[in-house]
């Protein structure tokens, strides 16, 4: 391609829209532009990059033995009630584009297709005999996220791998499971990434794993801990460790004590002169089940630790048969606009002891005036009794982290006084739920070995592979007739990559001031003829020659010819990120070209004759 063709668009300043590198030298170098909130085009330069990323993903699908498909972005709303997702993606958490069509038909844009795939499955799978199957595609999806952000990294359109297998046994599963674990790792490799694979959330569904691949880099939303033996790595959310262990308390007696402006336990421990480890710290959360029930969580954890939200939220969905109702619609911890919708009176926020009242809920909650009703209100008006009512009870919960203190420090429910030398079962009671909700942090003994702490490293997720089991099966009743002749849910697991999300995870991962340095796996072309001088013949005529030359023998090659002093090609062919520029310059004279390593701007003299060989041989090297 010659750039006086190109639609070639390269910015000086920074765009005020970007934050992260990687997005501002995206944009800067003509990649991406910017349509709406989290909406790009790809330009034809990020274009080939995902071209490259795409086929590295299908060429390593298809080793595995799965087969490629595409399915329907467009999506009937009764497939989506059937597995239950229908209300939780259009309303709940609100990341479904939902729409009605002129013949009152709802529709959905997927952002995921499991019931899609699963109701084909249900349709054409009958028998134990056509399976274990993997289907793949690699397609746009669709997800309002609520703060789109970074560019590609979080679109409300974006490019996704993903990928749905069906079996008869966890075996069977688990096979495809380990073959996808070892098809990602290759093709973040071969994609030029650094990257680990961590243990990740399986939320609700429980499942036996799923696991994240994650792309380090400092801009990465996601928190890895790790330790330095390789035996352990898990996405903060998901990830365990052993405590610090508690001090002993200095407290002997039971006593309360006037702790006047101690809400935090930073301050309670200063002026109690004790360990965070020796307080037992009360935390009031707020869940909204599906059936519109708000109930009030109260969870009991060690000082020194914090709750996880994500594992709470995994807790809370368990017991979400005991309110009649299926899954969690919202956790949150209720701000004061919150509180007002069900507190009878004012809570003694950071005074709050484990036995907080139930008498804190008002039996009859206040009716609010409606607010807009917007598809992300995590504060539901709430109406009193039964289904959209408020549970009349505290949900009481302790974390482990809690159970073993003796003598304790902790609230009196009372503003401005704590308790001292508290035990459990003389004056407060153990609640019966015990869990583990701590979040692992940094410097947290490891479980699996405690001389290893634990470390911790940002990333971008790039990669989920999952075990599903039968959640949709059995949701869809999408059965097969197994060996014996039995009607069988299928065993399922799912698989995805985010195209558009790797591509630009590669900038994030490699660049220097001068711009992008793209890993030649994924570069939109391997080599850059930069001319000089356009109106000195024999440049141009050299330029042209190798630029036959290098895109004949499958170096894929850019031939800048555009009008420019030479400064303004190399600065360019610098913001793109092309492994090689060959510079057609003052070497001619001895029959050579200047060839620049773009990574390392280290500059080699080369033979006008040799260059396809030596460039054949770099590139083969670097893709290997
Ligand atoms: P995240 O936690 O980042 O929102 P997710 O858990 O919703 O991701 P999955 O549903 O597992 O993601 O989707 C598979 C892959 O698709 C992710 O690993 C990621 O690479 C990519 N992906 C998900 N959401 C987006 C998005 N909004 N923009 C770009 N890529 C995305
Ligand atoms: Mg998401």
């Amino acid at each position: 391609m010659r750039l006086s063709q190109m639609l070639f668009v390269t910015l000086r300043e920074d765009p005020a829209e970007a934050e992260i590198p990687s997005h501002k030298l995206l944009l800067r170098a003509g990649y991406i532009r910017r349509i709406g909130s989290g909406i790009y085009a790809y330009l034809p330069l990020m274009w080939r990059v995902l071209k490259k990323v795409s086929q590295i993903v299908r060429e390593e699908m298809d080793a595995t033995g799965a087969q490629e498909c595409l399915l329907p972005q467009l999506q009937p709303a009764d497939l989506w009630r059937e597995s239950g997702r229908w209300d939780t993606y259009t309303q709940a958490e609100g990341i479904m584009f939902a729409m009605t069509d002129r013949q009152q038909r709802e529709v959905g844009l997927g952002p995921t297709h499991e019931e899609v795939i699963t109701t084909i499955a249900k349709d054409m799978i009958r028998s134990y005999r056509q399976l274990p199957v993997h289907l793949y595609q690699i397609q746009t999806k669709f997800r309002d996220e609520i703060r789109p952000r970074f560019g590609l990294m979080r679109g409300r359109e974006f490019i996704m791998k993903d990928g749905y297998s069906f079996h008869t046994s966890e075996e069977s599963l688990k096979k495809t499971y380990q073959d996808m674990a070892q098809a990602y790792s290759n093709m973040l490799r071969r994609s030029g990434l650094e990257f680990r694979a961590v243990d990740a959330d399986s939320g609700a569904i429980g499942g036996s794993g799923s696991q994240e691949f994650m792309v380090l880099a400092e801009a990465g939303e996601d928190e890895v801990l790790y330790t330095e033996d390789g035996q352990y790595a898990a996405n903060v959310e998901k990830a365990v460790s052993m405590p610090a262990d508690a001090q002993v308390s200095p407290f002997a007696s039971f006593e309360k004590r006037e702790t006047p402006g101690t809400e935090t336990i930073d301050k309670l421990c200063k002026f109690l002169k004790c360990s965070p480890t020796q307080v037992v710290k009360n935390v009031l959360y707020q869940a909204v089940y599906d059936n519109g029930t708000t109930v009030l969580v109260l969870v009991s954890i060690r000082g020194d630790q914090d709750v996880n939200q994500v594992k709470l939220l995994n807790e809370l969905t368990k017991l979400a048969g005991n309110y009649q109702a299926k899954t969690v619609l919202f956790l949150t911890v209720p701000d004061a606009e919150a509180q007002q919708k069900w507190a009878a009176k004012s809570l003694p926020l950071g005074y709050m002891a484990p036995d907080l009242g139930d008498d804190y809920i008002a039996s009859n909650p206040p009716q609010p005036p409606l607010t807009k009703g917007g598809q992300q209100d995590s504060n539901p008006p709430l109406t009193k009794g039964g289904q959209g009512g408020v549970s009349p009870k505290f949900l009481r919960l302790v974390d482990r982290t809690a159970v073993d203190l003796t003598n304790f420090v902790t609230g009196s429910n009372e503003s401005g006084y704590h308790v001292v030398g508290a035990n459990w079962d003389k004056e407060f009671s153990l609640p019966a739920m015990v869990v583990g909700v701590r979040t692992a942090k940094k410097g947290d003994r490891a479980v699996h070995n405690p001389e290893q702490t634990l470390q911790s490293a940002r990333g971008i997720e790039v990669g989920h592979i999952f075990q599903l089991g039968t959640k949709y099966s059995q949701a869809m009743g999408a059965t097969y007739t197994s060996e014996q002749g039995e009607e069988m849910p299928f065993i399922m697991g799912c698989y995805g990559v985010g195209v558009s999300r790797l591509a630009q995870s590669a900038v994030e991962q490699s660049y220097d001031k001068d711009g992008i340095i793209w890993p030649v796996a994924i570069a939109p072309y391997h080599a850059i003829i930069s001319i000089p001088n356009i109106s000195d013949a024999q440049q141009v005529e050299v330029a042209e020659k190798l630029y036959t030359e290098l895109n004949q023998s499958g170096i894929e090659t850019l031939l800048d010819d555009r009008e420019e002093r030479a400064g303004v090609k190399f600065k360019d062919a610098d913001l793109i990120g092309i492994p090689y520029r060959i510079v057609t310059g003052r070497s001619l004279k001895l029959g050579k070209v200047e060839v620049v390593e773009r990574a390392t701007h280290k500059s080699h003299e080369i033979l006008i004759d040799e260059v396809n060989y030596t460039l054949k041989q770099w590139i083969d090297a670097a893709i290997k």
